[in-house]
């Protein structure tokens, strides 16, 4: 049995099933923008690993930074010690974010990340003794994460609700902005949120969403004034606002949190995913200290969470080369030559027949297509064209490498328009 073959029959991938219908590519080596397959071929790679590996592959100053750190200690439990590259990544997070999220809880992955912010809501009402706030409002569309909290709070169909219906709690669901920009923003876009929010405050712990861009559930975009106006309201009703930056933090809208393009601040705010550079599993949930002192001067006067690779040392370490290489490089530039390349070279896609919508935000580009692609199909499509794309549902998209180079991100684009000509 070749390890292709074994993969295919014992290894279970995202999404997939057992065994599973197609074999999966195997890569050798990654390095820049390109993937190297195990039969020699080289993929430009349009997906940055899901929107984490910004600065690409085999970066030499994150490589180095986690070989210093192996020669110290890989890891050590957090429960009492402290380290360095904690210390460093937390100074580090506090001073990138909105100023008033003043302290940080790392987690190992994106979803935990969502579970500490939805528990951490849940405690800060019940350390003030309002026990009716046991309820969460949500976006339809929205994604954040894979794990019983974070999926009930994900859109109700996609997240398949009802399959889950005898354990998923059940909460509130407004319907995201229709139109992508202020221009097209209108009172309407709000009502839906506006009725959820003043129907159910006080039942409502918190509002979470993923701020200026939905990603997995549907990479969609919406207006700045939208976060505003969903500030506004929480403030109206005394409701925390939870901000999932998981996918849109460090640069990839052209701030370097979503939030910024709002001027908004949440009371507790999510990170992963580009957190590390794309190398270890790492994640952070930042909060404000109105959350962390009501908490912790409540009952049981402890934050009930503790995951056993609670900061983990080497991934500490990657993430604080990351973002020192992330605010010492020109990327505000980078993303917005991306953008600029992105909104020209895709362009031609709104002509095409199968193509619903065509958009673009900062280092991101989607094609919507009318109806759902063959997801196998078209990525065997794509690595024929000598690409990394791999579509879901009815979009075909990329968010790559910031270092992407202006031919490299041609070959990407032109591959799209190709497929998606075809489907
Ligand atoms: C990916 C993602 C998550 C989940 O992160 P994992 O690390 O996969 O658990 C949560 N929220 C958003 C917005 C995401 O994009």
């Amino acid at each position: 049995m070749t390890d292709t073959d074994f993969d295919q029959q014992h290894i279970w991938h995202p999404y997939s099933s057992m065994p599973s219908a197609l074999p999966a590519y195997p890569v050798k080596s990654a390095s820049g923008v390109m993937l190297t397959l195990d039969d020699g071929r080289e993929l430009v790679d349009g997906m940055a690993s899901w929107w984490c590996a910004i600065h690409g592959y085999n970066v030499p100053q994150l490589n180095e930074a986690i070989e210093n750190q192996l020669e110290n200690m890989a890891h050590v439990m957090f429960g009492g010690l402290t380290h360095e590259p904690a210390v460093e990544l937390a100074k580090k997070l506090v001073s990138i974010t909105p100023e008033k999220l003043q302290s940080v809880f790392f987690a190992d992955s994106g979803s935990v990340a969502v579970e500490i912010a939805l528990k951490l809501a849940l405690q800060y009402w019940h350390a003030k003794g309002d026990t009716q706030r046991q309820k969460f409002l949500a976006l339809k569309g929205g994604y954040h994460g894979d794990t019983f909290a974070a999926m009930s709070v994900c859109d109700p169909v996609s997240g398949m609700h009802a399959m889950f219906n005898e354990v998923l709690p059940v909460h509130y669901f407004a319907d995201a902005p229709s139109g992508q920009h202020n221009a097209q923003y209108t009172d309407a876009d709000l009502n839906s949120f506006k009725q959820q929010i003043e129907q159910h405050h006080r039942k409502l712990a918190a509002v979470i969403l993923e701020p200026i861009v939905q990603g997995a559930g549907g990479m969609r975009f919406y207006a700045p004034q939208f976060l505003q106006d969903v500030r506004a309201l929480c403030d109206k009703h005394g409701v925390l606002l939870i901000t999932d930056e998981i996918a849109t933090g460090f640069g990839r809208t052209g701030k370097l949190f979503a939030c910024e393009q709002a001027n908004i601040t949440p009371d507790i705010m999510c990170v992963g995913k580009a957190l590390t550079g794309g190398y270890i599993s790492l994640a952070a949930t930042l909060m404000s200290n109105e959350i962390a002192g009501t908490i912790s001067g409540g009952e049981p006067g402890l934050f009930m969470h503790g995951p056993t690779f609670m900061a983990n040392p080497l991934a500490c370490a990657v993430a604080n080369a990351s973002i020192e290489l992330l605010l010492n490089s020109p990327w505000q530039q980078r993303v917005s030559n991306i953008e600029t390349q992105l909104l020209r070279e895709l362009k031609p896609a709104r002509d095409l027949k199968q193509v619903k919508d065509v958009r673009v935000l900062g280092a991101i580009g989607v094609i919507e297509t009318h109806q759902a692609v063959d997801q196998t199909a078209m990525c065997q499509a794509f690595v024929d064209a000598g690409v990394w794309v791999r579509p879901f549902s009815n979009l075909v998209y990329i968010m790559p490498s910031y270092i992407i180079e202006p031919d490299e991100l041609t070959k990407l684009t032109s591959a799209m328009l190709h497929v998606v000509s075809r489907a």
